[in-house]
């Protein structure tokens, strides 16, 4: 998927490193690649239109249940059927084609016209899918985008591994995939796990430090992620659902922590949609702690927030 995987594995067994290597490898060719043809969710996007439901495995069920209530509880700001805009935009290639971060007046070229982000956005709306016992229906051109919550479900998935390995053979793992962040048991010195936030205005630098016991997951949302600068604007690649442009909230990024990857993967996004205020709301609703860094550098967090990070 184009990102880096870095792991900290703390075990007095041989073997353990590969087997989590092992399942990051079969989870990058079977769950990372849903984007990829012959992937579940590209069938089911290839299927939008027709009469036929189309069956679903139980976990990609369980996951679109999960990402249904999501896009439900954030009004639509968080929208996993966003991929007829996203795909429009095309921003993952457009930044990469280009060196992101400079001014690439070429680009212009590359910003859709008004009209074919109006036709885009008919084509989305999580209220349209049905989803059943015999399997999940889209309408005609919608497509399902699991791109916000790839890395997320990874980190679910590699915690039920890390589970299932006997307790002696493992005390503690911090495991990264591309920035969602899967803290798991305890430091053999028993402090807690601390995990940076980068600091979106210098991403070199971090704008402060996590520290985190036990299981978790962190995730963050940036406009600094993919993105291309035209004319002084800044193109990103987190839409705004309700505009079908990137969202513009008044935050720079949103870091979410709570127990799943997935949930903590789709609020990092809605709340980024959303912005402080509301985005607040949200990641209360979900019991999740959430950090945002606003447009002017101030940092607004949850109440358990304050008690994790140290700016
Ligand atoms: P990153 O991929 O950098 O971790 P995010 O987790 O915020 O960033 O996910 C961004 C991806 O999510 C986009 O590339 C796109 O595939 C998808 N996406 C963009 N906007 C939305 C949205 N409003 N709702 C759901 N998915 C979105
Ligand atoms: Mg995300």
């Amino acid at each position: 998927m184009g990102t880096v995987v870095s792991q900290t594995v703390y075990t007095d067994r041989e073997g353990v490193t590969e087997q989590v290597t092992e399942l990051l490898d079969t989870l990058e060719q079977d769950t990372l690649s849903w984007r990829a043809e012959g992937s579940e969710v590209a069938a089911v996007n290839a299927a939008a239109g027709s009469d036929a439901f189309v069956p679903l495995s139980d976990e990609l069920r369980g996951y679109l249940e999960v990402l249904l209530s999501v896009s439900e509880n954030s009004g639509g700001a968080f929208d996993v059927t966003i991929g007829a805009v996203t795909g429009l935009w095309n921003i993952d290639a457009w930044a990469a084609s280009a060196s992101a971060g400079e001014n690439a007046e070429d680009g212009a070229a590359g910003i859709p016209d008004r009209e074919a982000v109006r036709r885009a956005l008919e084509l989305t709306g999580y209220e349209k899918v049905q989803l059943s016992p015999e399997g999940i229906r889209l309408p005609e051109g919608m497509r399902l985008d699991l791109g916000a919550v790839g890395k997320g479900i990874a980190c679910d998935e590699l915690a039920t591994l890390l589970s299932q390995l006997p307790q002696t053979a493992l005390s503690g793992a911090v495991i990264s995939v591309g920035g969602s962040i899967l803290t798991y048991g305890e430091k053999p010195d028993g402090t807690p796990w601390q995990v940076a936030v980068t600091d979106p205005f210098c991403t070199e630098e971090y704008a402060g430090v996590l520290s985190l016991t036990g299981q978790w997951c962190v995730s963050t949302s940036g406009d600094y992620e993919r993105y291309l600068e035209v004319a002084g604007r800044r193109y990103h690649h987190i839409m705004d659902p309700a505009t079908g442009y990137p969202a513009d909230s008044g935050v720079r990024s949103v870091t979410v922590v709570c127990k799943s990857g997935i949930l903590s993967d789709a609020l990092s996004t809605a709340c980024f949609v959303l912005g402080a205020e509301e985005g607040l709301r949200l990641a209360e609703h979900y019991g999740a702690e959430a950090l945002f860094i606003t447009n002017e550098g101030s940092f607004v967090m949850t109440e358990g927030m304050e008690a994790l990070f140290r700016p």
